[in-house]
């Protein structure tokens, strides 16, 4: 059973006085009490290399990272452990496929990318198609604002060799059908690359059933650490990708002429990692392989669209959603709301956030962000809705 203030008392920034009303989730959360434990546990009692030493801190210290390794197979259900890769985010997760499948692709052959992904699941693949010679297709969206599954369709019978989506769009909220999406991508003989930055938080991911090739998240969003995330999905799929750097613990053999590659997950991360954060995150795995705060969510959700619905303010995208909205207000620049709510000590977020090209599909220049999290309160929602209403009322009346 979800206890919300049991769940809020684990988040010692937000019991601060004076502290935001926070809602700007969606770009990071806070971090819970047992995350921030791990951290300052490795800090003061151990702190050491991993994986070659053989004193007793570099084995407490492996050990613990590779505990983390295991709580986040567990989180996803990862088909082996061994498929777990840490990186420093979401976007080195996927700049490390972009760059590791560089001999899978030639000049025209395609990648689809859905119309509403974060710039982190487009430029990579831009650079990939400039290094050689592949060309990118957005999927388009439909006209209720969600994504165009007959277009995919369309687009699939051009026989893509990779499909990346997010599993939820960071400025729609919007969940994809990402089992559909993979399966046919699968299919049709593409792999497929499922940006989940937005999604670990909310949802529970079991990245077997998602059947994609390739899966990201990054720690921060998740209440873990920052400068931490994964990349995950299949052992084969991972097993291909060219390691995107070179350095110690992904070889097996060196000489001045040659080079053997380690397994994975050793093949994939390269150099000394941020140990501590690795050891948060699986801390953060923990607390959310727990956690089922999904009604509370949709009970907040549902309260937030309601209230919204009685203000005059167009909500972005249509469809199931996680806790995450987007709002356009006529006649009233995103940017101003957000600083009147910063001026009521109110955490939003305004802009394009790092989705330009589907702020230019929808034709405006940005929207007003307002992301919940489990730590969120109807109590938050009334307040936010409150003060949006009022600084609508003020930027309207303004002459
Ligand atoms: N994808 C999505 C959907 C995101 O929301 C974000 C973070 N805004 C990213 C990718 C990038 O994540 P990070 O900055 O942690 O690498």
């Amino acid at each position: 059973m979800f206890e919300p203030n049991a769940f809020r008392d684990l988040f010692p920034a937000l019991a601060q006085p004076g502290a935001p009303l926070y809602l700007d989730n969606g770009a990071s959360t806070q971090t819970a009490s047992p995350v921030l434990d791990a951290m300052d546990q490795y800090y003061r009692q151990y702190r050491a290399n991993v994986h070659r030493g053989s004193h007793p801190w570099a084995t407490r210290a492996t050990d613990a990272l590779e505990a983390s390794r295991d709580a986040v197979a567990a989180l996803i259900g990862a088909p082996r452990r061994e498929a777990v890769i840490f990186t420093s985010g979401t976007t080195a997760a996927i700049n490390l496929v972009a760059w590791g499948l560089i001999d899978h692709f030639g000049p025209g052959d395609l990648i689809l990318v859905s119309a509403m992904e974060h710039h982190a699941n487009l430029v990579p693949w831009q650079l990939l198609a400039r290094r050689t010679g592949a060309r990118i297709e957005p999927i388009p969206l439909d006209g209720k604002g969600a994504l165009d599954m007959a277009a995919y369709d369309r687009l699939l019978a051009q026989k893509p060799k990779l499909v990346a989506c997010c599993h939820v769009s960071n400025t729609l909220g919007l969940i994809n059908p990402v089992v559909q999406i993979c399966a046919k991508a699968r299919a049709a003989g593409a792999l497929s690359l499922i940006d989940g930055a937005q999604a670990v938080a909310h949802l529970k991911v079991d990245i077997r059933a998602l059947g994609c090739d390739f899966y990201a998240f990054s720690g921060h969003k998740m209440f873990g650490p920052t400068g931490v995330g994964v990349l995950t999905g299949r052992l084969e799929s991972l097993g291909e990708l060219l390691p995107f750097m070179g350095g110690g613990e992904m070889i097996d053999r060196v000489s001045f002429d040659t080079v053997t590659f380690n397994a994975l997950p050793h093949r994939l991360e390269a150099g000394t990692g941020p140990i501590s954060e690795i050891i948060g995150l699986g801390a953060a795995a923990e607390l959310l392989t727990g956690l089922d705060a999904s009604a509370h969510e949709a009970a907040l959700t549902q309260r937030l669209l309601a209230g919204l619905a009685k203000l005059p303010v167009q909500v972005l995208g249509n469809g199931p959603r996680v806790s995450l909205v987007s709002i356009t207000v006529p006649g009233v620049h995103h940017s101003d709301l957000a600083h009147y709510l910063a001026g009521n000590n109110i955490a939003v977020r305004a802009g394009h956030h790092c989705t330009q090209p589907l702020h230019g599909l929808l034709g405006i220049a940005g929207s007003l962000r307002i992301a919940l999290a489990p730590y969120n309160t109807a109590a938050e929602v009334d307040a936010c809705l409150a003060a949006l209403g009022d600084g609508i009322d003020l930027f309207l009346e303004l002459p």
